[in-house]
């Protein structure tokens, strides 16, 4: 690339959707020698999209077909949710034209599932550790090859527990977007370490990642510990970009050395980061990088 001055790299940078908070943005830029990922919404297009539902069957096994009452009871609960997951089960309901219930009582765990009282049914849905946490684990031994079939192939798997006992398993998936495997090769050609970053569990992390060149995933990180990752590899010295889309990435994308957030993302993240990629589109992190390295070669 051509040396460019700190203006005209701000303004190629706009055309190409990358906005930079300020002329340090630029500066850190050009010293990123990692970059972070957040899966879902980042590496993901996210909007996931239930592709099966595994109920329980009078044998005890996760092969039966999910009966309406329960749907909508699972649904209600996942209705009160802003997470993408409870999205795409509340879609699952709508699609068989279900009649939703409301709830009494509602809480919300990130990172976790949800947990309401359906018309004095007591329904969790989430994460396995978090179903067994909130209801025990009534139904999770036999559940757990169903899960991890799931998760082998890609997918999320979504417990829901009615009254204390598991009920039925979700595969939840969201696609990768198109150009996740071309930036991360982009990344790496240029001696950019890449990791991947991700409250979801360890199986399906490792299959989206192999779907997107990615060799590094840290997974089943709580909200709350997205911010320490990025901390551990700053004290080996390493130079951090974070790229994210979360209200749970804000505080990683405040301590990371540049916070990169996705224009299609949340007002939170993109407050916290110093640049926004407007587009979402995982090009835009090589473009800002490039234009940066451009940028400070002329200066210097
Ligand atoms: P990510 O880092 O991939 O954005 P989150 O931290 O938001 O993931 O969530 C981590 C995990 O918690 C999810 O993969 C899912 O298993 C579970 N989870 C959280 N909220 C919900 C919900 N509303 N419904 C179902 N599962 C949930
Ligand atoms: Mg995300």
């Amino acid at each position: 690339a051509t040396p460019l001055s700190i203006t005209t790299a701000t303004g190629r940078g706009a055309r190409h959707g990358v906005l930079y908070r300020n002329a340090e943005a630029l500066e850190t830029a050009a010293k990123i020698d990692v970059v972070v990922f957040d899966k879902t919404g980042t590496i993901t297009r996210g909007e996931p999209h239930v592709v099966r539902i595994a109920a329980l069957g009078a044998d005890g096994a996760f092969d039966a077909e999910i009966d309406d009452a329960t749907l909508a009871a699972i649904a209600a609960a996942e209705a009160k949710s802003e997470h993408p997951l409870a999205h795409a089960v509340v879609e699952a309901a709508h699609a068989r034209h279900l009649d939703i219930p409301e709830c009494l009582t509602f809480v919300a765990v990130p990172g976790g599932g949800v947990r309401a009282d359906v018309d004095g049914r007591d329904v969790v849905v989430g994460a396995d550790r978090f179903v067994e946490d909130a209801v025990g684990a009534d139904g999770l031994e036999q559940a757990r090859e169903t899960m991890r079939l799931i998760a082998q192939d890609g997918a999320t798997p979504v417990i829901a527990a009615v009254d204390g006992r598991i009920v039925a398993v979700f595969a939840i998936r969201d696609t990768i977007k198109d150009d996740a495997r071309a930036a991360v090769g982009a990344l790496r050609a240029r001696g950019i370490g890449v990791v991947m970053l991700t409250g979801d569990n360890r199986l399906t992390a490792d299959a989206i990642a192999r779907e997107a060149g990615i060799a590094h995933t840290i997974a089943d990180v709580r909200p709350e510990d997205k911010e320490s990752v990025i901390l551990a590899l700053q004290r080996q010295g390493r130079h951090v970009a974070m790229v994210g889309d979360g209200i749970n990435d804000a505080p990683a994308l405040a301590r990371a050395d540049l916070g990169m957030a996705m224009g299609t993302g949340t007002d939170v993240a993109i407050e916290s980061a110093d640049v926004t990629l407007m587009n979402g589109s995982l090009t835009s992190v090589v473009t800002a990088l490039d234009l940066a390295h451009a940028t400070m070669r002329n200066i210097r």
